[in-house]
């Protein structure tokens, strides 16, 4: 069996597949255009954190660094002795005798970092190619963003992905200040020269999960709306487009040329399902209008065949000279008289009919008056008959009878009035009446169901009474039944 596949599904199955890839485009450019959104919105923040660094810094450095209380645990930074010919007092103490611990500007960059980074907000720290702080070495990221920032790079970002979870890095050139110079100088830097840079991460969580919680968002809806799309094209083709046309294949199969009639909606359609509808139903009518003047014309047809039929097979049961039937007739015929007589338990009378010496007639008076003396006597035994009775011209000049429901006196007194109305019945040749005689040969019986064989005992009959002198009935029968069961049939 080879597939079908519906128009519906293949409509179907070509818009999933239009719609699905436009969703999908549509969906990347969304989330894509969010993406940068999302970007734009981690750059300004961190761009004002890293001024706001950069000012805490520059206040520190323009203070020489700040003396705060110390606290149990406080160190001076180790590295602020590195700095080459500074005068460094790490600790002094108050008025009031408290220890003041000296931190310098790096050291309050990283405490503040380390408050900002334990409340998940920000981390943040100073990182050079050439740090007085080996901790403060750059990572990868932060060692290309320091090489480009010396090629004249502004600032420089990235989201990362760490373990799982989002990362905004950010990062600014730190250049040189006249008030960096008093401790870095040493490390040979001037004003304006890029000492470092200023890194920063910022944990995007929040933002990630936000953006994630609308692509779910967004993907439900959109997924909603196709299937939805998909409903609706389905729904709509079906109702619109495959089922009337459906219903029109099924007239076109099964109700072309027939009486039915396609529904007045489908007829009344303003589209071209309508039209169709409407060409489809006015050539269904043609056909039919065509079918019934065929029918009618074959009908004529057959009938005047038959007619003719009827007559040739008239014509060919007859004798054209006499009028009479002929043997072919006898043929079609004798059987039904044969079984009317046996139904009623009847005896059946056959009668063999021979003109005497008709050669010798032919020969006195002409083939003509032969002819005319076989129609004479044809009328004769016509005339004497029932309507059930059956004659026919059997061959020459011979006639065979069958007289069906008939006792025996009966049809002996019938072949002899026969005889003698044929006797006394001259016929006229040339203004002359000419006698014309008969012989029969009967045979009565009962019970009689070979037609061929009652014939011959008929014709057997007839052949003793040619014997016996000619002008004579022979009666030869077989009765066996009892008379009076005989019931005659009301005619
Ligand atoms: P029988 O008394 O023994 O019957 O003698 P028959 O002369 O009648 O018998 P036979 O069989 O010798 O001759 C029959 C004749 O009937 C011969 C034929 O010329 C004639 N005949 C047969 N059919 C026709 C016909 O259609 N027209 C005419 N005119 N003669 C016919
Ligand atoms: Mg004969
Ligand atoms: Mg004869």
């Amino acid at each position: 069996m080879r597939w079908r596949i519906s128009v519906v599904t293949r409509l179907g199955l070509l818009m999933a597949a239009v719609f699905a890839g436009t969703f999908a485009v549509i969906f990347f450019i969304i989330q894509r255009s969010q993406e940068k959104d999302l970007e734009q919105l981690m750059l300004k923040q961190s761009r004002i954190l890293a001024q706001q660094v950069i000012f805490t810094r520059k206040w520190a450095a323009g203070h020489e660094g700040v003396y705060v209380v110390k606290r149990p645990g406080d160190m001076v930074n180790p590295y602020i002795y590195k700095v080459g010919p500074a005068r460094i007092i790490p600790e002094v103490t108050d008025s009031e005798g408290r220890t003041l611990i000296l931190k310098n500007p790096s050291l309050v960059t990283r405490e503040l970092s380390e408050i900002t980074s334990k409340a998940g907000l920000v981390s943040y720290r100073l990182t050079s190619l050439n740090p007085v702080n080996p901790q403060n070495l750059p990572d990868s990221f932060e060692q290309i963003a320091l090489q480009r920032f010396e090629k004249g790079l502004t600032e420089i970002f990235k989201t990362v992905h760490e373990n799982g979870k989002g990362i905004f890095r950010y990062m600014l050139p730190l250049r040189v200040e006249e008030a960096c110079l008093k401790c870095h100088g040493f490390q040979g830097y001037k004003v304006g020269d890029i000492r470092g840079g200023l890194s920063l991460n910022i944990p995007m969580e929040a933002e990630i999960a936000l953006m994630h919680e609308k692509k779910q968002g967004a993907l439900t809806v959109g997924i909603m709306m196709l299937a939805f799309t998909m409903l609706t094209l389905v729904l709509g083709s079906h109702y619109l487009i495959i089922r009337p046309v459906g219903r029109l294949s099924e007239f076109a199969d099964t109700g072309l040329g027939g009486e039915g009639k396609l529904p007045d909606a489908l007829l009344e359609r303003k589209d071209e399902v309508g039209a169709l509808a409407r060409s489809m139903q006015s050539s269904s009518n043609e056909i039919h209008d065509y079918r019934n003047e065929l029918e009618r014309l074959v009908a004529e047809r057959t009938s005047a065949l038959e007619k003719a039929k009827a007559q040739l097979e008239e014509l060919s049961r007859t004798d054209p000279l006499t009028g009479l039937n002929n043997r072919r007739h006898l043929q079609a015929e004798a059987p039904k008289l044969l079984s009317l007589s046996r139904r009623q338990k009847a005896p059946v009378a056959i009668m063999m009919v021979d003109i005497d010496r008709f050669k010798n007639f032919n020969d006195d008076f002409g083939h003509e008056a032969g002819d005319r003396a076989l129609v004479h006597t044809a009328i004769l035994l016509r005339k004497s008959l029932r309507p059930y009775d059956l004659l026919v011209r059997y061959g020459g000049e011979e006639f065979l009878l069958i007289l069906p429901i008939i006792t025996l006196p009966e049809s002996e007194e019938v072949a002899e009035r026969l005889r003698s109305d044929v006797e006394n019945t001259p016929v006229m040749v040339r203004q002359k009446e000419i006698p014309v005689t008969i012989s029969i040969g009967l045979y009565v019986a009962d019970d009689v169901y070979d037609l061929e064989e009652a014939v011959n005992r008929a014709d057997e009959a007839l052949y003793r009474a040619k014997n016996e002198g000619r002008n004579r009935v022979i009666v030869d029968s077989k009765i066996s039944l009892n008379q009076e069961d005989i019931s005659w049939p009301q005619i």
